[in-house]
């Protein structure tokens, strides 16, 4: 039996601004196990994001439960929820949001250095061969790839052996090849038991998933299995690789 990584119940969001309000969520019933690959999807405003942050502990509901790992969030202080996020979420955004002039190795062990470990260098290492950039730790964002910024992103995520890692459109700035070449690593540590979850717009990254969530006004339109998820290694296999045809 695998273990419910997040568990909501009734959950929901207002935004007050003035006197209007935005009903982001209303009323989210989700479990999402250990070992899950998870797509969010739905329209511009249907509350993908807003899910994301709460269930990251970046934000609290204004009513319903969270159940992180079986502890309840909802209802933490910022303090409480700083240790949570800390402990159990790795995050992956869309901009990489990478320390620009820090070089990648610093930037993956800098979430170690807030968890007060003292020999980080070996495991931000480590963290960053898992994702296939072993080569170039002393390089600065800059200096490196879009594609190989969101590896550094994801390692940083990873560092910390969180329960899950949480992806609010991981691949949405990068091209076709390089987006299959980040949904190869997501599906390399979801094979190693780490739940993921991400928000996409593209049916196409959606399919390499296990199980599809489609968001509609603020409650779950959709929710299904992928019967057949595409497997990233074997599809970059058929693109062109553009290396190849420069050279
Ligand atoms: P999605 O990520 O699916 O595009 P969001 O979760 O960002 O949707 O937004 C859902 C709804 O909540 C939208 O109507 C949006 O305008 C509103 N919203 C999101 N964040 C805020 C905020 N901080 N303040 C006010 N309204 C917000
Ligand atoms: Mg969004």
């Amino acid at each position: 039996m695998s273990r419910p990584v997040v568990q909501t119940r009734n959950l929901s969001k207002a935004y007050v601004m003035g006197d209007q309000t935005v009903h982001a969520l209303r009323g989210v019933d989700l479990t999402i196990n250990e070992g899950e690959f998870v797509a969010v999807m739905g329209p511009s405003g249907s509350g993908k994001s807003t899910f994301m942050n709460l269930i990251g502990c970046l934000d609290r509901p204004s009513d319903g439960e969270i159940e992180l790992d079986g502890k309840p969030v909802a209802r933490m202080n910022d303090n409480q929820l700083a240790d949570v996020r800390n402990k159990y979420i790795g995050f992956v955004f869309q901009n990489f949001n990478l320390l620009p002039r820090t070089s990648a190795l610093k930037n993956v062990e800098l979430p170690l250095m807030y968890a007060g470990v003292k020999d980080r260098v070996g495991q931000a290492k480590a963290a960053l061969e898992k994702v296939g950039l072993g080569q170039r730790m002393d390089h600065k964002p800059s200096e490196l790839s879009g594609g190989q910024q969101q590896r550094v992103a994801i390692a940083r995520a990873i560092v910390t052996n969180p329960v899950m890692i949480l992806g609010d459109e991981p691949t949405g700035n990068l091209d076709s090849r390089t987006s299959e070449e980040i949904m190869a690593v997501f599906q390399d540590l979801n094979r190693h038991g780490k739940t993921v979850i991400i928000v996409t717009h593209e049916e196409e990254i959606a399919h390499h998933c296990n199980r599809i969530i489609r968001f509609r006004d603020g409650r779950v339109q959709k929710d299904e299995r992928v019967e057949n998820p595409t497997d990233a290694r074997e599809a970059l296999k058929k693109l062109p690789d553009p290396d190849a045809v420069l050279a």
